[in-house]
């Protein structure tokens, strides 16, 4: 495949999935406003450029990787943005997790020059970032999307086309908003368990066997908590919360009511109040573990 990509956002995310376009050939133009991550792209063979706008100029195909849906809105729409250097027949894939109508906002402003656009956000970790094995939600037109295939499958081992624009979104948010309220639903049963008396290792390997297991339990508990490993860099409290807002702003939209949503909203609140925005979200356990007079962790 002949076709330039520009990818912008080179961060937890986004340096790995870099990366692995990198190695399957394809041809990269690169932008943060970090140094860091630029050099360390430049050195694996990537264009640096300077805005958002010289990505857009030297590219057919332009990935943003941001955090949030203003970051999304500012680097396309923005001055020196994509908008401002992108030409006519381009096409964009928003990878960012955002909320679903600013996903069509941008879109419809890049359809009126000519642009096609598809939203393209991740699931799963860092670790599958790097593997290149991320689950990619996709919500565009199937034609855009079966011709940006190549690109995805570069980055990620499961690509499902969902709908039409802004469907990625809807379907990655969902996916958070449920793995935000199971982290905490679970956190709160491990720290009963212990205070109860039962020994955390013993817990585990006991709840792995029964039909409350999940990924949840085997990532994120035996994986992280049982460890300790609440470090910054991963995806974070913010980052929950970020999501979080955007499912309950959805509820209100379609007039559902989210009370686990809402509850884990809170819940996460709390923690980013004691001080653990930055911190691995998991990292909710230890404020029921203050409570609780416990901790839940591995003495193997
Ligand atoms: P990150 O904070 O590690 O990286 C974001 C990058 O964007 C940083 O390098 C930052 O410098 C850059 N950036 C910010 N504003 C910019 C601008 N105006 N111009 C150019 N670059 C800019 O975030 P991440 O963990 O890589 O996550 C990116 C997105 O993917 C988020 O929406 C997140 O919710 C989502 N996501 C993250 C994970 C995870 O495990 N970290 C998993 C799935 C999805």
């Amino acid at each position: 495949m002949t076709k330039k990509i520009g990818f912008i956002g080179l961060g937890a995310m986004g340096k790995p999935m870099a990366t692995n376009l990198l190695k399957k050939g394809f041809a990269l133009a690169v932008f943060d406003i970090r140094k860091d991550p630029l050099e360390e792209l430049v050195s694996l063979g990537a264009k640096p450029a300077g805005s958002p706008k010289e990505v857009a100029e030297v590219s057919d195909v332009i990935i943003t990787m941001l955090p949030s849906s203003p970051d999304v809105e500012a680097v396309i729409l923005g001055k020196e943005g994509v908008m401002e250097g992108i030409r006519e027949g381009s096409i964009v894939i928003d990878m960012s997790t955002i909320s679903p109508t600013t996903t069509k906002k941008v879109g419809n402003v890049l359809s009126g020059k000519g642009v096609r656009v598809i939203d393209a956000p991740v699931a799963r970790t860092v670790k599958a970032a790097v593997e290149g094995k991320l689950a990619i939600f996709v919500g565009g037109d199937a034609k855009v999307f079966e011709s940006c295939l190549p690109i995805l499958e570069a980055m990620g081992s499961d690509i499902y086309h969902v709908g039409g624009l802004g469907c990625g979104e809807v379907v990655k948010i969902i996916n958070n908003l449920m793995l935000a309220t199971f982290v905490s639903a679970i956190s709160e049963g491990m720290v009963l368990g212990v205070k109860a008396g039962v020994d955390p290792d013993i817990l585990l390997e006991a709840l792995s066997k029964g039909s409350a297991n999940s990924f949840a339990l085997q990532n994120h508990i035996r994986n992280f908590v049982m460890k300790g490993d609440f470090r910054e860099g991963l995806f974070s409290v913010d980052y929950i919360l970020k999501d979080l807002g955007i499912a309950l702003d959805m509820g209100k939209e379609f007039q559902i009511p989210l009370h686990q949503g809402s509850l884990a909203n809170q819940l996460y609140q709390s923690v980013r109040a004691k001080g653990k925005g930055k911190n691995y979200y998991p990292v909710i356990i230890t404020m029921l573990e203050e409570l609780a007079g416990v901790q839940v962790r591995s003495k193997s």
